[in-house]
């Protein structure tokens, strides 16, 4: 292994995506819907590989599809309040994680901090370290008195002064997440303007890792970072249409932000992949071009979506309490946490060095073929303690799959 991956082998996704696969086990462990995406996507997909223009299936321009990126413009420019360039504000990468990748090191030299707020998706930590650069964790902390009832992720807070007491004069970043892959915290303005407030002041650049940005259960409100004042400047917005249209396979995301930052990211993914494929590209234009004039109502799907998402997330809030979890209830994402450290029938677990949610997570896998992901696992070395008692669940799933799930719970409690 090259020196610079030394110490990023291990991967959460490989070895519990493995192991569930392995058990055969009712899966709510890797976020993904196992739900259909609206029909007008994959008819869009079909037909683009298909239909009368064959050249689909060849290379586009490299730094997004011009039919994507001149509706992107559109729809982004009507969010953000404010044109949005299509050739040099937007770049489409595979997935948001090369997105990430791009942002991350287009920017940060060896010895370059970056800010990164726990729990964080786990692949900022890995590409952080691949650049050189040092991430500096600063952890949300859970509400102060533990209670047996059921709470909330906005009870979950970042304390401002910890949070500036960790910039440096290395500091050159932060990643923010909202709504949080995994807590389903959805920050607020207040919490948001504090964060740019320092961000300007000590001239930071922002990552806004906004993949959920349409799953946002009422009354509660998705802020953009990017919009606040002095924002847009140093911010880079990461999306993807795995969250946006449920087609996680699809692996297709992108960066949007000021001219002068997405160039350095272009550099990277010019290397990397120089493009992304083609008719996925062109169909996810579709889908903008079928929603683009229906955001804001009933009738579209960025709106449906969380709307059906948030009937789930009450019934796995109910279902988990009831087998004796106690869950986190989420304002955005699809995600929930839950804290097992209280139910009646734990089971006598081996000893191991590994945290031991990730070492319950491995029994209830194999023992029970319930698939769910360690908390731990979002937490950087020296603080998965503080998230040993939490497993994560994935609630975007089939009414059939949650009966299934909420079957083995029943008979296991
Ligand atoms: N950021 C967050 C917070 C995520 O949960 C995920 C996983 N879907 C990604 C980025 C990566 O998204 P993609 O599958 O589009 O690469
Ligand atoms: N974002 C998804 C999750 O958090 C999937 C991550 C992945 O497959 N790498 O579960």
């Amino acid at each position: 292994l090259s020196d610079r991956l030394k110490g990023l082998d291990k991967n959460v996704w490989v070895e519990y995506t493995g192991l569930a696969a392995k058990h055969k086990a009712v899966n709510l462990g890797q976020g993904f819907p196992d739900f259909p995406p609206p029909a007008y996507v994959t008819k869009a997909l079909a037909e683009a590989t298909n239909g009368a223009n064959h050249l689909l299936n060849q290379y586009t321009r490299g730094y997004g599809h011009p039919r994507l990126v001149n509706v992107m413009a559109e729809v982004f420019s009507k969010i953000h309040n404010r044109p949005i360039d299509p050739n040099n504000e937007i770049l489409v990468t595979i997935g948001a994680y090369q997105s990430l990748f791009c942002a991350i090191t287009g920017f940060i030299n060896p010895g370059d901090e970056v800010i990164v707020i726990e729990p964080f998706f786990d692949c900022y930590e890995p590409m952080i370290r691949y650049a050189g650069g040092t991430p500096v964790f600063v952890p949300l902390h859970p509400p102060k008195t533990k209670t047996d009832g059921m709470t909330k992720s906005a009870d979950w807070t970042l304390d401002m002064r910890e949070l500036e007491d960790h910039f440096t004069s290395k500091t050159r970043m932060i990643i923010l997440n909202t709504p949080n892959n995994p807590l389903g915290k959805v920050f607020t303005k207040k919490e948001l303007d504090a964060i740019a407030e320092i961000c300007v002041r000590k001239n930071i650049l922002v990552v806004s890792d906004e993949v959920y940005e349409w799953l946002i259960f009422q009354p509660n409100e998705h802020i953009r970072i990017a919009d606040l004042p002095g924002m847009w400047e140093r911010t880079i917005t990461v999306r993807s249409a795995g969250k946006t249209f449920s087609v996680t396979g699809w692996k297709l995301g992108w960066a949007i932000g000021p001219a002068n930052l997405i160039l350095n990211c272009r550099v990277m993914l010019q290397n990397v992949s120089y493009t992304s494929p083609t008719p996925i590209q062109e169909a996810v234009a579709v889908g903008f071009e079928i929603e683009k004039d229906r955001i804001g109502s009933k009738e579209c799907y960025f709106q449906e979506l969380p709307e059906m998402l948030v009937e789930k997330r009450d019934r796995m809030a109910e279902m988990l309490q009831k087998a004796g979890f106690i869950p986190i209830l989420p304002e955005g994402g699809y995600f929930m946490l839950a804290d097992y450290s209280k139910l009646k029938n734990m089971p006598e677990l081996p000893k191991s060095d590994e945290a031991a949610d990730s070492v319950f997570v491995k029994w209830m896998i194999a023992e029970k073929k319930l698939a769910t992901i360690p908390v731990s696992a979002f937490y950087s070395q020296g603080h998965k303690h503080l998230a040993e008692e939490y497993i994560r669940f994935c609630f975007s799933k089939n009414d059939s799959t949650l009966d299934a799930a909420d079957k083995i719970l029943t008979d296991w409690m």
